[in-house]
């Protein structure tokens, strides 16, 4: 059963338009597959008996993510962090996010990344190579703090909808006089490639682009036109590449620019999806993509049993083998890559 109330992110207007409230996970998966997103969030199931567990680098992602709030609120209230303070972190978010029991089903990603105790080293080095020196140059303006459901960031209208972004930055800084939006990332390990990942995309825009919006509403007149993705390597990097290169780096920032044309570029491009999503709602219809069926999110899909199957028997299977899911909420974040 659902542990709260699903929330409704499309509701028809008076004039008979839909307006949207969405974010960057919810149009992700829109974008992979229509028929997916339908299942996932219109008709809302899962399979059965899906693993308790989440998968290990979901599980250390939503551990980093969890560690780094309480580092920064330390840091927002200019609270010092000593030593103990580290490994307390570190514990009640190990237990918090059941790292054990996604460990136990997913051995050899945990053996790559190491026990508790090399967690706790991970963040020991994060706070002696990173975090001191935002202490010096970072002013921390907010930490885990949602915005857009209340329609503060209109995106724009077509004849059929009007569309709002939602979104949760991990940090708001103010550094050199500038104010970025944060995310705090975990990948399997930093390559020549780990900075692609994040541009194009829709939640690093989406967060640039509120940021300003947000900042205006408060009477600041800022540009914001950068963000920082903060990338920790969860396997701990070898001292002695095979290739005798150097050593890939645990930690990792990199800074997505977008100008003016992007982001208006970005908004037209989200009205037209959009315009698409209220499409397919209204008529139920929607759209198979069958070269994601084997890899959504580098796995098989959730739903490849039921629509492997004959349209005849999917009601059946559908009852027997699925159930109403945990319906998506604002806020959560994307499902991390392996
Ligand atoms: S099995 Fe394929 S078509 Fe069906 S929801 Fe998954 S990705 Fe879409």
């Amino acid at each position: 059963m659902p542990n709260h109330e699903p929330y409704v992110f499309y509701k028809l207007l008076p004039d008979g338009r839909f307006k949207l409230n969405v974010d960057a996970s919810l149009m992700k998966d829109f974008d992979l597959c229509e028929r997916y997103f339908y299942l996932k969030h219109i008709k809302n199931v899962r399979p059965k008996g899906l693993a308790i567990a989440k998968p290990f680098p979901m599980a250390i992602g939503s551990w980093w993510s969890d560690v780094m709030d309480m580092f920064y609120e330390h840091l927002k209230k200019g609270e010092d962090i000593s030593k103990d303070r580290i490994q307390e972190i570190a514990l009640l978010s190990w237990a918090k996010n059941n790292i054990e029991a996604s460990a136990l089903a997913d051995p050899k990603k945990f053996k790559s990344f190491g026990d508790l105790a090399g967690a706790v080293l991970m963040l020991q080095e994060y706070y002696d190579s990173q975090y001191l020196i935002d202490k010096q140059n970072w002013k921390i303006v907010s930490v885990e703090q949602g915005f857009g459901l209340k329609d503060e960031v209109h995106i724009g209208e077509t004849r059929r909808c009007v569309v709002y972004w939602v979104g949760k930055p991990d940090l708001t800084i103010v550094e050199d006089r500038r104010l970025f939006p944060i995310d705090h990332k975990t990948t399997n390990s930093i390559g020549a490639n780990t900075g692609d990942e994040y541009k194009p995309g829709d939640q690093m825009i989406g967060y640039v682009h509120s940021c300003e919006v947000l900042a205006k509403q408060l009477g600041i007149d800022i540009r914001v036109d950068r963000c920082v993705v903060n990338v920790c390597s969860r396997t701990r990097p070898t001292d002695k590449p095979r290739n005798g290169g150097a050593k890939k780096p645990r930690f990792k920032r990199y800074y997505p620019n977008y100008t003016r044309d992007e982001i208006e570029e970005w908004k037209r491009d989200l009205l037209l999806r959009c315009d698409r999503m209220v499409h397919c709602i209204s008529t139920n219809e929607w759209t198979w993509r069958k070269t994601a069926c084997t890899n959504i999110y580098r796995r098989m899909c959730d739903f490849h049993e039921l629509d492997s199957k004959t349209p005849a028997a999917r009601e059946f299977i559908l009852a027997a083998n699925f159930q109403e899911g945990v319906a998506w909420k604002p806020y959560e974040p994307i499902e991390e890559e392996e």
